[in-house]
């Protein structure tokens, strides 16, 4: 079984956050993690731990910033799953966390978080420039960021992510590579790299609108994003970190298990506020309003998703893949003659965007940016 745990709880809001956060200063850990173990009770009510040999094999809790709860709400959370479920031996268990919580557990202590379960840390820098994490509103100086990493180096942690971020205001080129430059040097295992997108309605969407005479917050060029998103994969890729996803590169044996789970269209469950799960043909959504979960952790949406739907979100995810999708899999599982069903489009992309070689259908690395017209293609033929 993977599970997704959200821990909404931040110190600040950063401008370009859309996500569902709750400002730290209110509290209310204790009664979160109350919540979470009672939504843990009310899923396992339905599931039959015999339907799941393997255990829980990860659980990644992201947010918001979840290094700002402590190791023993974690304790009492992994001890509620381990009553229904017990974590299997290998299993992948992350912790999100960023470099400016000062007031954490973590700041002091990141071996407690180890010593309570977990085993892989995904830190939050985004750059390591000081300029340009001003200008994300980000809390912490990148020599904090790679002080916090060598703290965590130091207290055992032996998988580590970074979080890094192109397309911010004022970044250059050169500032991506010294950023990169920087972030290998650090020795760690996994690097997510993403495209700064500008959400409608937030801070940064007003900021980059601005004109020019009362705002200073100029994104790089269309062009030039894309360089940088090639000249990252090339400076990594040169430091032994292989690209399994569009964003998401790590060295050999370290890839995120639970994200694979993602783009393999895998079941999983989804606990916290404002959390998005995908459990046996149904897509749910818990509320995204504290007051509310705490009150009923059910209380959301849920969705039928039929088996059309299924198969569109196996091929969009699965071509995100570095490998792509194995079709024979695809045909076997909803049984179709994949090659017929998408001929227009295998036409069309085969040889420029897309490769085929056997079963397995890839997207060709120069094709990425194009993706979502692409992939978009696959949408209403299934
Ligand atoms: S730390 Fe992450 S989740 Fe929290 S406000 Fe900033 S971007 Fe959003």
């Amino acid at each position: 079984m993977f599970i997704y745990l959200h821990v909404p709880f931040c110190l600040s809001r950063c401008v370009y956050c859309d996500f569902y956060v709750v400002l730290d200063k209110y509290g209310g850990h204790e009664a979160y993690v109350d919540a979470v173990c009672r939504e843990i009770d009310l899923r396992f009510a339905s599931i039959n731990p015999l339907d799941f040999p393997q255990g829980i094999q990860t659980l990644y809790v992201g947010g918001g910033t979840p290094s700002l709860l402590d190791s023993a709400a974690y304790r009492r959370i992994f001890q509620k799953l381990n009553q229904y479920l017990p974590f299997a031996s290998d299993a992948e268990i992350t912790l999100e966390a960023n470099p400016g919580a000062q007031r954490s557990e973590m700041a002091d202590h990141p071996e407690a978080y180890w010593a309570c379960g977990f085993n892989r840390i995904s830190v939050g820098v985004q750059t390591l420039n000081n300029a340009e994490l001003k200008k994300l509103s980000r809390l912490h100086a990148a020599e904090e960021a790679e002080t916090f990493i060598q703290g965590l180096q130091a207290a055992g942690w032996r998988n580590i992510s970074l979080d890094l971020m192109y397309g911010i205001p004022l970044q250059t080129e050169a500032s991506w590579q010294e950023t990169l430059r920087r972030a290998i040097a650090l020795n760690v295992q996994h690097i997510s790299m993403y495209g700064l997108k500008v959400e409608e309605n937030t801070p940064l969407e007003t900021l980059t609108t601005l004109p020019m005479a009362k705002g200073s917050y100029p994104l790089p060029e269309e062009e030039a994003i894309v360089a940088m998103y090639f000249s990252g994969l090339s400076t990594l890729a040169q430091a032994g970190f292989r690209r399994y996803e569009f964003s998401n590169l790590a060295q050999p044996g370290f890839e995120s298990r639970h994200n694979l789970n993602y783009w393999n269209n895998g079941d999983f469950l989804a606990l916290g506020v404002a959390a998005h799960g995908y459990w046996q043909g149904q897509r749910y959504e818990t509320i995204s309003d504290i007051k509310q979960y705490l009150n009923n952790p059910l209380a959301g949406t849920v969705q039928d998703c039929p088996p059309a739907e299924q198969l569109e979100n196996a091929i969009i995810f699965g071509l995100r893949k570095a490998e792509g999708i194995d079709i024979a899999a695809l045909e076997q599982t909803f049984g179709i003659d994949f090659r017929q069903r998408y001929a227009d489009i295998l036409d069309r992309y085969t040889g420029t965007a897309l490769i085929l070689n056997g079963h397995q259908l890839r997207l060709k690395e120069s094709a990425i940016p194009l993706s979502n017209t692409l992939l978009a293609e696959f949408l209403g033929d299934a």
